[in-house]
Order: C-alpha cells, then structure tokens, then sequence
C-alpha cells in the first residue's frame, strides 16, 4: 500500500500511542472527528491501568491485561503503517504488518522481514514461506485461516538481527494485533522470535519442547522454517512440534 504524507499532529498521535502502549501513561486521544463533536469517528487511547497483577511490557515474569486501542487490524494498520519509531522506518520498502485471519485460532510469529517480505509487503513469501506453506498444508492448515506476522515490521538492513531498541518499539504493533486477534494459542518461529517474546536469552533448544505463555496465551516455539532449509536434520524435531501444536488446536477448538 502507497505511504500517505502525515501531518506533524498526526506523527505527535502516533508517538504518543506508542508511549501509552509502553506503559508509559494514561490518557484520551482526540481524533479529528471527536474535536469537530463526530461521535463516530472519536478515537479514546487508553492504556491499562497498573496494579500489582499488571505491570510493564519489557519487565520479567509479569502479565500485562490489555483492551484493544483499535476497533480493527485495518483500523489499527492505518494507524502505524507509516510508523517511523525506529531507524529501520527509513530504510525498508514496504511495512510488512502480517496476513490471515482477523479471527485466526492460531498466530506464527517469525523474526522480522527478509528482501521478499520488504518488497512485497507480506510476511513469509520467500523461500522459508514457501515451506511453510507447506507445513501448514501438512498440517491441514492454510494462511488464510491462521495469522502469520512478525517480531518487527520492517527488515533489518542485510537481514541482520532486530536490535533490542527495534524489537521494543515494533513490539507494541504485535501485542494489539494479538490483542485484536485473540489466538488461542501462539507458534514462536526461532530463536530470535521466541527469546524476544518470552524476554529470555535461554537458547531454542531448551525453550522447544514445552509449553510456555505470551499475554496470557499458551506459546509454542519451534525452529524457524530458513533453518530447516539449511540443517534438514531439524525437520523430524519440527514436524513433532507441529504435531503437538495441530493436537492442542483441535482440542481447544473442540472446546
Ligand atoms: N523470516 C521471518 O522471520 N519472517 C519473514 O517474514 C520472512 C522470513
């Protein structure tokens, strides 16, 4: 999608959205139509209030009980699709904020966006898309009844690996479209996806093979589909994996 010219006022909204889903504050937003007395068009930017039980997003072992800001993925696309709170906003091609199912059951969650993704504006069309393409068809899942998005929106330059001001800036993008979406359960893909999410420097080894939790929802992590392509040896690990989590999806969506 093409980039709009934003407005200074505009810009100021954005980064104060981001500070709020920082935890950094409380407040109301008006939106244009709110100011011109437009009931439908008011837009109220809330952040959730602190207690005990919750508390800031980058802080360990701690759960954060969130509202959406958004009405929508659309709504909330067209909010920070030209978002520019890290350096990477001035170097990627396309903003790529992730595909499928606003209703998904199920969300993958890779690493940031490689060339194919920078140009096309879609997570996972290059050459470890393409399989995992094919380990949702062997899963008997396709893209468009799950979720498939990122840690970051935009690709690092040579691919390298999201810098933590990067991950902790893009982070709140992820965390509304989870919000909005409402998996019932969540599919880490490698090392990088699965330590910036669990806030662990624990290596992929030891965080496969278990269940663990991302905002209240059961968080799989597995090998990232590139790796397979690279070690082939990983494929019975990974496929194990996809099975555990297939089994889990069935049971949850059984009720
Ligand atoms: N690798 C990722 O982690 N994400 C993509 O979207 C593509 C490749």
């Amino acid at each position: 999608m093409e980039e709009a010219p934003v407005s200074l006022q505009e810009m100021l909204r954005r980064a104060l959205t981001a500070q709020v889903e920082l935890g950094m504050g409380e407040m109301i937003v008006k939106s244009e139509g709110e100011r011109s007395g437009d009931e439908h068009s008011q837009e109220r930017i809330q952040m959730v209030k602190k207690s005990p039980e919750t508390v800031d997003l980058f802080g360990a072992d701690k759960k954060i009980e969130r509202a959406p800001l958004f009405d929508s993925l659309k709504a909330h696309y067209d909010a920070v699709y030209t978002c520019q709170l890290c350096p990477l906003g001035q170097t990627r091609t396309k903003f790529v904020y992730g595909v499928g199912s606003p209703e998904a059951d199920l969300i993958f969650i890779g690493e940031a966006p490689g060339r194919d993704e920078d140009l096309q504006g879609e997570p996972f069309v290059g050459r470890a898309g393409q399989l995992l393409d094919r380990i949702l068809a062997a899963m008997g899942l396709s893209r468009e009844e799950i979720y498939i998005g990122n840690i970051l929106k935009c690709r690092p330059p040579n691919n390298r690996d999201p810098l933590p001001d990067e991950a902790e800036k893009c982070l709140p993008h992820l965390l509304e479209q989870i919000t909005l979406i409402r998996p019932k359960l969540i599919c880490s893909l490698g090392r990088i996806a699965g330590q910036i999410l669990l806030k662990t420097t624990v290596p992929l080894g030891k965080l496969r093979g278990q269940w663990h939790e991302f905002e209240g929802v059961p968080l799989m992590v597995t090998y990232h589909p590139a790796a397979l392509l690279r070690f082939p040896g990983y494929k019975k690990d990974l496929w194990a994996d996809m099975q555990t989590l297939k089994k889990r999806l069935d049971e949850l969506r059984m009720g």
